[in-house]
């Protein structure tokens, strides 16, 4: 891994299309049983062998072995009814069908821990793996049991540290949470998001991430987004926060986006991973695009903490512009590093 500027993707990216229909967000699995546990391997070593390609310095399984960035996870636990469905409204944004929470949920077998060792022997590069977040499970979910928000979160928490001693244990180097509903209770991150988030970081040695996020360029984001005004400053709730919390890393959006980027002087001390590549448009970023957003990201984070990402999940794109937008990613922060070097 280079000193400075390691680059990653922030989550997804597109899957084979033997595994699952490409160019959807959350398009079921085309495998079944002991074929899909080996296509999913599969997947990982697809994964891999274009990230190489394409220069990244930290491995992310790239969503290959989930079907959902948060239900995968919760179809793993018990105390959730899959087949007993209410309609709730999902980050305030859009309407979903959801599980139902009938019961004390708990975890019962490791959910990723043998993928993530099966990703770990591929390579020697670190390694970064995502879970959902413990106020996005909440909001994903109808809750007939806890009927407390708050409750369930610390529950989820709790399921999430110990997969999350395991995947550590298994050699993972970074673990990430997904946390965009980070973005829009806000009251609710500060009296308990981020306690929940610490939670489930709880004795941890490895190094731990959060992604908050204004989603993938799904029509229902980027109407959101349009309704947000000339500058995002939804971050400024967190970031104080979250500053303050033991996560290590924070993933966030900048390039393309309304986001002023001096917020991310909220968060001096910790390492910031730098959205430099805009997953809401099919177009592919030049090299010197990346650089750019990187230039601006350095005014406000020390060059030892900058970490190049995306700004979110790649998995809608076409698998073409994914490896194009994340040979851009290398490449401008490459760019940059000479610049400092
Ligand atoms: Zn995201």
């Amino acid at each position: 891994m280079p000193d400075l500027l390691p680059t990653s993707t922030v989550g997804s990216l597109p899957k084979p299309s033997w595994l699952a229909a490409p160019e959807q967000l959350w398009s079921p699995w085309k495998l079944q049983g002991e074929e899909l546990v080996a296509g999913r391997q599969d997947a990982l070593r697809v994964t891999l062998a274009e990230q190489n390609r394409a220069g990244c310095d930290i491995i992310c399984d790239g969503e290959q072995t989930r079907q959902h960035f948060v239900t995968t996870f919760i179809e793993h636990l018990s105390g959730v009814d899959f087949e007993k469905r209410e309609t709730v409204k999902i980050r305030d944004r859009y309407d979903a069908s959801v599980p139902t929470v009938v019961g004390p949920v708990t975890r019962e077998k490791p959910v990723f821990v043998e993928d993530a060792k099966f990703l770990r022997a591929q390579t020697g590069k670190p390694i970064k793996w995502a879970l959902p977040g413990p106020m996005t499970m909440v909001d994903t979910l109808y809750d007939a049991h806890y009927k407390s928000r708050e409750k369930l979160a610390w529950e989820f928490a709790e399921t999430l540290n110990q997969e999350a001693r395991e995947l550590e244990a298994a050699g993972v180097t970074i673990i990430q949470f997904d946390e965009p509903a980070f973005n829009v209770f806000f009251d609710e991150v500060n009296d308990w998001g981020i306690a929940a988030l610490e939670r489930a970081i709880d004795g941890l040695q490895c190094e731990t991430a959060v992604h908050i996020c204004y989603g993938y360029g799904i029509k229902a984001n980027t109407d959101w987004k349009n309704t947000l005004g000339a500058e995002w400053r939804q971050y400024e709730n967190t970031f104080p926060r979250l500053q303050a919390s033991g996560i290590d890393l924070v993933s966030l959006e900048c390039h393309n986006s309304r986001v002023p980027i001096e917020l991310i002087e909220l968060l001096r001390g910790k390492k910031v991973m730098v959205g430099a590549i805009d997953v809401a448009t099919t177009d592919i970023e030049t090299p010197e695009d990346v650089a750019s957003t990187l230039r601006k990201a350095l005014q406000f984070v020390d060059a030892e903490k900058l970490y190049p990402s995306t700004n979110c999940g790649m998995a809608p794109l076409s698998r073409d512009v994914a490896r194009g937008k994340l040979a851009a990613l290398s490449a401008g922060a490459r760019i940059v590093r000479q610049e400092i070097a």
